[in-house]
């Protein structure tokens, strides 16, 4: 693994390339955005934005969906993979909004993970997003990033890689530190085909070197 210091160094090369990285998920409040980050698990946001175009406009509060049947919430998901799954978690979610949290979305980490679906990337999200709480948020992108740069380990599990990447990065930067290695994944550091040959990042990054010489190789 690299030090602290040269991992500051590198997110600070991301930074310069993506300054105006933030949430693609389209939302009005955190309502919204919660059941956005919800559906987003393994689909992407352009697809969660195409669903939520008429969802946001169908559905407005907790009472909205929970007064559809099961099956006519499926069937307004359906675009997008675990769409039962994700009817049934919205449900309960819903359910407990209401139940426990006069129909808004909490404020804390804590009951955020209380709610059906939500696990600690989603509540990340949700309390940096739309309550402006530092919280960094490891998803594919961001996971991926970071150990091809040696930033963490390839055997580091989800938590240990957010911990680093919080120790690495000053709290204050950990909101928009998040969009700028998700954008830096999703638009430059691909993971099928990272964009290594214009890379500023290629001469001390692991996996860019490893790729040049197994290019070499097979030429
Ligand atoms: Fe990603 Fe390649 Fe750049 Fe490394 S050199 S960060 S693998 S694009």
């Amino acid at each position: 693994m690299i030090s602290n210091k040269k991992a500051l160094e590198m997110i600070d090369v991301i930074a310069d390339m993506f300054p105006n990285a933030e949430c693609e998920l389209v939302h009005d409040n955190a309502f919204e955005l919660t059941i956005a980050v919800l559906l987003s698990a393994q689909t992407t946001d352009i697809s969660v934005n195409k669903l939520t175009k008429n969802l946001f406009q169908k559905y407005k509060t907790p009472e909205d969906y929970l007064k559809v049947d099961i099956s006519d919430l499926e069937n307004d998901l359906r675009t997008i993979g675990l769409y039962r799954n994700k009817a049934k978690n919205i449900k309960k979610l819903c359910q407990s909004l209401i139940d426990q949290f006069d129909g808004k979305i909490p404020e804390t980490h804590k009951e955020l993970e209380s709610l059906a679906g939500v696990g600690r990337k989603t509540a990340n999200v949700v309390m940096s997003v739309a309550f402006g709480e530092p919280s960094l948020a490891v998803d594919t992108h961001v996971e991926r990033v970071s150990k091809r740069l040696g930033i963490c380990r390839w055997k580091d599990n989800v938590r240990q890689v957010e911990d680093k990447i919080c120790t690495v990065v000053p709290r204050e930067r950990w909101n928009k530190t998040h969009h700028q290695l998700i954008f830096f994944g999703r638009y430059h550091c691909l993971a099928r085909s990272p964009k290594c040959d214009v890379c500023p990042l290629f001469e001390d990054c692991r996996e860019g070197q490893k790729r040049y010489k197994a290019s070499l190789k097979e030429a």
